[in-house]
Formats: C-alpha cells, sequence, structure tokens
C-alpha cells in the first residue's frame, strides 16, 4: 500500500520554481533516500509534505488523506482543518539542526508534543518518552538540557521525539550534516535500525555508502525535478543520466572492502609492473620530482648506465646496443615522471609523502581513492624494464624522463636538445592500445579585455532580464571539442541577445580555464520587455537542441525601472540564493550600473563574431582546427574573455588568426596574456610512423589507427627544437586518468609491452 503518493506537486518562492510537476509514491515499509545537489529543492519537497509549506499545484495524498481539497477556479484549496491536522499526525520531520528546544530538558523535548497535541496525560506522555529514550539509549540523559548534549545526542533525542508521536511516515532532512565527522556514525546506526524495523521513511543525505546500505529506492533530484529513480544498486552503482553521474563522482569510488592488492607475482607483464609499484612509493606530484629524479639517477649508476639530469629534474638514461646492433639507429623512449594528484572527499591520503599503494579490480590496476599515477607512471615502468633488461636485444636506447607535465610542461620545454641524441623518439604518454599519436595540436592561448567603465542606467521602461546556463557537459579543449552536443554556453547566450538594439550588458560570467570547454554562463542585462518573446523562442530551440540534461533558463523581473518599490523583487530573483539580508541599497545600485551601449555590442560582437568549436577537418573526420571561447568575466575596469585556437596545420591557423585580429581590432580587444604551445604537424609518411604501423600489424593483424590529435604533447617542443626528429606516441589503455578513478588495463599492458620489445627488437 501507498503510504504517501506526491502527484504532479509545483512550488514557487517569488516566481521562481523550485518544484517541478514532481510525482512519486512510496509503500509502506519503504525506505526512499532521496539525493542531489545543494538547491536542487529536497528541503522544500519534505518541508511540503510535512505541510510546513504550501505547495502551489499538485497534491499530496499521505495514508489516503488527501492535502489539497479540490481546485476552485483554477485555484487550489486546502482540505479541511480536521483532515490536515490528522495528516500532519502522519508524518514527522527529523530537521538537520535538531530544532530541540533549548529550554526543555531532554525528556520534556519529547513529551511536550504528546502532551499538547496527541492530548496525552502527563503520565502516558512520560511513559511514551521512557520508552524511546530506552530504545535511543539515552535514558540517563532524560534531564539534561540539550546544551549539555554533543551533537550526536541532540540528534538522537529528536529522532526520539519522532518516535514517541510514532508517524506513519519518518523524513529525515540531512540528519547528518551538522554532525561532527566522529559524530555521524552513531545516528546512522540508529536511523539503519530503525529503516530495519519496517518503518516507512523518506531521508535526504549526502551520505552515499549510508544511502547504498539502507535505502529500498532512490530518488536523484536536481533543478527541482526528479532525473533518475530506482534500486540503491541502480542509481548509485549504475547511473544512467549524466547529471546524476556528475553528482556522484564526488562521492562513489572503490572502496577498500571491493579491492584487493595487486599480487605482482601472478600478473604479466612482470618486469614492467614491478617498476611501476616502486616507482609508485615515491611520491611524484607535477613541480615535486626531485625525489624521482634521484631514484633515476641511482637507477643509472647502480646499472653503470650513461645518464643526465638538469635542474628542471628531467633526467636521460642511455643503454648500450647488443652485439650485432651496434652500426643501427639509436631509439628514444619518452615518458613524464610527474602526476596528477587528485583524491575523492574524505580521503586522507597526503601525495606529499604516502606512497600510492596499488590493488587489482578485475583486469584493471588502481588506487585506492586517489589517482593512480599509471598516467605516465606505466611509460616510466616500461622505460625502465627495457632499461634493465639484458634480454632485449637491439640498437642503443636512449630514455628521457620528463617533468612537469601536467602543469607547465617545463622539463620539455626546458630541456637542453643537444643533450638529446636519438632522431626517432617512442613516447609512452598515450592512453589507447591501438592508436598511435602521430601529430598534435600547436595551441594558443589568449586572455583578452575590453576596457569598460560603468554607467548609471537612466533610461526608463527597460526591463532587467536574467539568462543562465548551466550543467553543460564541457570537456577538454583539445579531446572534446569536435563534440557539438556539448555546446559552449557563452557563446549561446550571447547569440540570444545578438540582434536586440536597446541592451544594457549589467554583468556576466562563464566558463574556468582557457583549456576547459565552458559549462556555464550567466548574464544579466536591460532591455525591453517586448524582447522578451524572441529571445525566448531562441532559448526553446537552444533547450531542444542540448536535451533536459542542460539547464537554461531566461528570468524576466516584472520591474520596469524606476519603480522604486518594486526593487526588493529584482534583488530576490538575481540574488536568490542570499538568505541573509544584505544591506540592500548598494546591491541595489549595482542593478542598475551598466555598461554603456557602445562597450555592450563590443562585449556581444566580440563573442559572436568568434568562431568556435571544430573549425576544420582533414579527410579522417580528424579536427586540425578548433577554438575554444573558454570564459568571459566583469572585473574592475574591464570584461576579460579567454579564448584560444589548436591547430594542427599552421596554414590553416594562420588564415584563422588573421580573421581573429580583425574582430579583435575592430572590438578593441587588448591582449592581456598570450602563450604558444608547440604543436607536430601529421606526417604519415616518416619512417618511424611506418615501423611502428607495420610491426603493429604484424602482430596483432590489425591497422594501426594513427591519430591527428588536438591536444598539446611534450613532443611538440622536442620537434621544435630538433627539426628532424620523427616522433610517435603510444601506450597500453587507461581509464579516467587524472581522476581518482584512474586504471590502468593489464592485458593491455602487456599486449603493449610486446608491441614496445618487438619495435625495439627489429
Ligand atoms: P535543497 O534542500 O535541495 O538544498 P531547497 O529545497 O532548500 O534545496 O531549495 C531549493 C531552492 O528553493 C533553492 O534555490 C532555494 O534558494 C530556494 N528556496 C528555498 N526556500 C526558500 C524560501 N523560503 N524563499 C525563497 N527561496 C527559497
Ligand atoms: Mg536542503
Amino acid at each position: 500500500m501507498n503510504v504517501l503518493e506526491v502527484k504532479n506537486l509545483s512550488k514557487k518562492f517569488e516566481n521562481i520554481e523550485v518544484i517541478k510537476d514532481v510525482s512519486f509514491s512510496v509503500k509502506e515499509g519503504e525506505t526512499l533516500v532521496i539525493l542531489g545537489p545543494s538547491g536542487s529543492g529536497k528541503s522544500t519537497l519534505l518541508r511540503c509534505i510535512n505541510n510546513l509549506e504550501k505547495i502551489d499545484s499538485g497534491n499530496i495524498i499521505i495514508n489516503e488523506k488527501e492535502m489539497i481539497k479540490e481546485y476552485k477556479n483554477n485555484k487550489l484549496v486546502y482540505n479541511d482543518k480536521e483532515i490536515l491536522n490528522k495528516i500532519n499526525l502522519d508524518t514527522g520531520m527529523v530537521f538537520q539542526d535538531f530544532n530541540l528546544f533549548p529550554h526543555l530538558s531532554v525528556k520534556e523535548n519529547i513529551t511536550i508534543s504528546l502532551i499538547n497535541v496527541l492530548k496525552m496525560s502527563k503520565e502516558e506522555a512520560n511513559k511514551k518518552a521512557d520508552e524511546v529514550l530506552e530504545k535511543m539509549d539515552l535514558k540517563e540523559k532524560e534531564n539534561s538540557y540539550p546544551c549539555d548534549l554533543s551533537g550526536g545526542q541532540k540528534q538522537r533525542v529528536s529522532i526520539a521525539r519522532v518516535l514517541a508521536i510514532n508517524p506513519k511516515i519518518i523524513c529525515m532532512d540531512e540528519p547528518t550534516s551538522a554532525l561532527d565527522p566522529e559524530l555521524v556514525g552513531e545516528v546512522l546506526k540508529t536511523i539503519k535500525q530503525l529503516s530495519k524495523e519496517n518503518r516507512t521513511m523518506i531521508i535526504v543525505t549526502h551520505e552515499i555508502k549510508f544511502a547504498e546500505e539502507v535505502a529500498d529506492r532512490v530518488i536523484f533530484m536536481d533543478g527541482g525535478i526528479i532525473v533518475e529513480e530506482g534500486k540503491p544498486e541502480e542509481v548509485i552503482k549504475r547511473p544512467q543520466k549524466p547529471r546524476t553521474k556528475e553528482f556522484l563522482k564526488r562521492y562513489i569510488n572503490f572502496e577498500v572492502n571491493d579491492l584487493k592488492e595487486l599480487d605482482i607475482e601472478e600478473n604479466e607483464p612482470r618486469e614492467v609492473i614491478e617498476f611501476f609499484k616502486e616507482i609508485s612509493d615515491i611520491p611524484r606530484e607535477s613541480g615535486n620530482e626531485e625525489r624521482i629524479r634521484d631514484y633515476l639517477v641511482n637507477f643509472a649508476k647502480e646499472r653503470n648506465l650513461e645518464y643526465y639530469t638538469d635542474k628542471y629534474f628531467n633526467v636521460i638514461i642511455r643503454k648500450e646496443a647488443s652485439e650485432g646492433f651496434e652500426n643501427e639507429e639509436i631509439l628514444g623512449f619518452q615518458a613524464h615522471t610527474d602526476m596528477i594528484c587528485e583524491k575523492i572527499e574524505g580521503s586522507t591520503h597526503d601525495f606529499s609523502k604516502d606512497p600510492i599503494k596499488l590493488y587489482q579490480d578485475g583486469d584493471f590496476i588502481t588506487a585506492n581513492g586517489t589517482t593512480l599515477g599509471a598516467d605516465n607512471g606505466i611509460g616510466v615502468a616500461y622505460m625502465l624494464a627495457i632499461l634493465d633488461s639484458n634480454k632485449i636485444k637491439g640498437p642503443k636506447i636512449e630514455c628521457i624522463f620528463t617533468t612537469q607535465e601536467e602543469t607547465t610542461m617545463i622539463g620539455a620545454k626546458e630541456i637542453d636538445e643537444s643533450q638529446i641524441k636519438c632522431r626517432k623518439m617512442i613516447s609512452l604518454d598515450n592512453g589507447k592500445q591501438g592508436k598511435m599519436v602521430i601529430s598534435s595540436a600547436n595551441c594558443m592561448e589568449w586572455f583578452g579585455e575590453i576596457k569598460t567603465e560603468k554607467i548609471d542606467l537612466l533610461e526608463n521602461d527597460l526591463t532587467l532580464f536574467e539568462l543562465t546556463y548551466s550543467n553543460f557537459i564541457g570537456g577538454h579543449s583539445g579531446g572534446n571539442i569536435g563534440d557539438i552536443k556539448r555546446g559552449n554556453p557563452i557563446k549561446l547566450g550571447i547569440e540570444v541577445i545578438e540582434n536586440i538594439d536597446e541592451i544594457y550588458i549589467q554583468s556576466l560570467e562563464g566558463g574556468s580555464r582557457v583549456n576547459v570547454i565552458p559549462r556555464d554562463f550567466k548574464i544579466c542585462f536591460w532591455a525591453r520587455e517586448n524582447e522578451y518573446g524572441k529571445m525566448k523562442e531562441k532559448v526553446n530551440k537552444q533547450i531542444r537542441f542540448y536535451g533536459e540534461d542542460v539547464n537554461i533558463k531566461l528570468n524576466r523581473s516584472d520591474i520596469k525601472l524606476g519603480r522604486e518599490n518594486n526593487e526588493k523583487d529584482i534583488e530576490n530573483e538575481l540574488y536568490e540564493n542570499n538568505d541573509i539580508n544584505i544591506k540592500e541599497n548598494n546591491k541595489q545600485k549595482e542593478i542598475r550600473k551598466v555598461y554603456s551601449k557602445n562597450i555592450t555590442k563590443k562585449i556581444i560582437n566580440f563573442v559572436n563574431s568568434f568562431v568556435n568549436g571544430a573549425i576544420e577537418y582533414d579527410d579522417n573526420n580528424n579536427v586540425v582546427l578548433s577554438a575554444n571561447f573558454a570564459a568571459a568575466k566583469c572585473l574592475e575596469n574591464s570584461v576579460r574573455f579567454e579564448y584560444s585556437l589548436r591547430a594542427n596545420n599552421l596554414k590553416l591557423r594562420d588564415k584563422y588568426l588573421e580573421n581573429l585580429r580583425k574582430i579583435e581590432k575592430e572590438n578593441d580587444i587588448k591582449i592581456s596574456w598570450e602563450q604558444e604551445l608547440k604543436g607536430i604537424e601529421p606526417d604519415f609518411e616518416n619512417e618511424l610512423v611506418k615501423k611502428c604501423s607495420i610491426i603493429y600489424k604484424e602482430i596483432f593483424d590489425e591497422e594501426m589507427e594513427l591519430k591527428i590529435s588536438q591536444g598539446v604533447v611534450e613532443g611538440g617542443f622536442f620537434k621544435y627544437k630538433i627539426e628532424d626528429l620523427e616522433y610517435v606516441c603510444i601506450g597500453p589503455n587507461t581509464f579516467d586518468v587524472h581522476s581518482p578513478k584512474e586504471r590502468v588495463s593489464i592485458k593491455s599492458m602487456q599486449v603493449t609491452w610486446e608491441y614496445i620489445k618487438k619495435i625495439i627488437f627489429s
């Protein structure tokens, strides 16, 4: 039987809909967990169910009693007081911040509503209180006051209080988020116990592991809607919707008890895995490569190998040719020693001193809650195994270990090229077996600014609009730029307002870093009310194209400039999340500070003329020219843009640059920062590319795919310094690099090891 039915529930605060047509039900004895980011409407939903907020439409049916009696002239009418009172007794709520009466003892906190609401006698109430306090293991605290209790005890009192009333449904709104971490456990344990007793519960929580254990069903909410619903093992372990995945990424990871330590004896290629284990013991965050440098130098000394190192902690180690190979050309390998250091929330791993322990999850080597450093520790391990082996016959080998690849690329940038002897170099920094990168992008990055000064908007009859974009997929401006469904919110926002004549931008902000595709954008501007229709049409078209997982909102305040009494409303619309009443005045003035029409036009025109996304492709459909309008932001005296260009083909690049310079000039963009990262133009015919492709085909009976990458690789710097260098980039399959889910396939490591050995011995 359903004890709760929520039907098409909608709820607005000051015209902003925070619950949008939500429907679901809860069966008797069921534990429902609601997950979702902050502001998604979870608390509001619980408050509506508990009749602590009035709803705007739909209905809530609790224990077969309807909260809304009827709709009269399109207006909803709440049920009679008698019925509502009964409904109220059927639900109980546990709040994040306990809501205990500070002036009452623990016991009185429980008896007060039993006496006042349930009309129990004092005796009866005391008896009931004893019972629930016993159950909550709080008997000895009955005469204490809330201020003398720990957070965990306070929360258990507030659970006891709800239990005493014995409602049909117990709602809990983040019951542990106000607690010190060490007290969370006791409260979760109590709740788990209740859930086992077959009580009907709705719990909002961010304790994902607990949710997984306790929930019969999980609802994931975002932006006032139910995005995904199902069993915990579905929604939490295998979320289907991008929004759910994105949210859970912060919490979910491999748990130690699911993982077993990597058994080196049991896996091949053992010699490579052994070295990977050794270097995983050495902390090697980008910029912190001294210890790994020392390790490499020792490695070379112990084996009497020729080595070189420099002040950037780059290391080059060479091994002589085997007998019979003395006349062969020297062969180079390259990998970077540094790694990205990311960990899950709550991880105590200290990247500056803790070793990374290796675990095995099926075919994968992983770390536990941290990045693994397979990017590019696996490459380093291969090189060490090559240098260490006296079984592998072949030419003189030169291994180049570089530093800070993940941040400044300073190792590759600054290495002394006269120390590099090879003219054929195989980088091991690729994460896809069967694909070989033969070309990387030349990447140019800029910060451009338009000088601005804000003016007071004097025009009457203008309306303030707010256009927001969020939840776009984003991604890397090199790897992901070809995917048009990712969109660019900054470009999309400007597109909506491009043709408006009478317009003043008040503020704008979007995007994050220059090498990241922006995921959000917000622009506030004044324009005529009657522009709304046309803008809304464009927005709707965008929503249709980018789908339900992105958020695009065009808000219009009802207020025209000059009507003082309504200013508070503008305020609320614009700063909806400010719960504290800010000293309103300044903010109100702020809203009328705008960019002049001329500046506004320049901003719009520049963003609009900027040709963005994947621009040119080669015959195999590889992107060879792309641009990313990465960020826009208002500063004190300017609006700053960040944008970049990636080109595998310099002719195409120069043509694009010509146009970019023109629009920069037209719109008075002043370049305040620029950098150029060197690329490698595609060369399908060089000997190294051919050799590596042929050997791959021989071993795997499959064509090696030659990849033109829009990414930047260290090889670009080597190639820039050494014109006749041939460079390719290979490696085993790695997944989710740069994230705590990073893992490398053991099988693929083995296959790639065979491949590398074959390249050396041939
Ligand atoms: P959650 O619990 O998921 O964090 P809430 O239900 O608290 O989300 O809030 C949903 C949205 O409603 C937020 O944008 C919040 O700012 C807004 N909101 C909540 N309560 C009020 C209120 N009393 N007045 C105005 N806006 C509110
Ligand atoms: Mg909340």
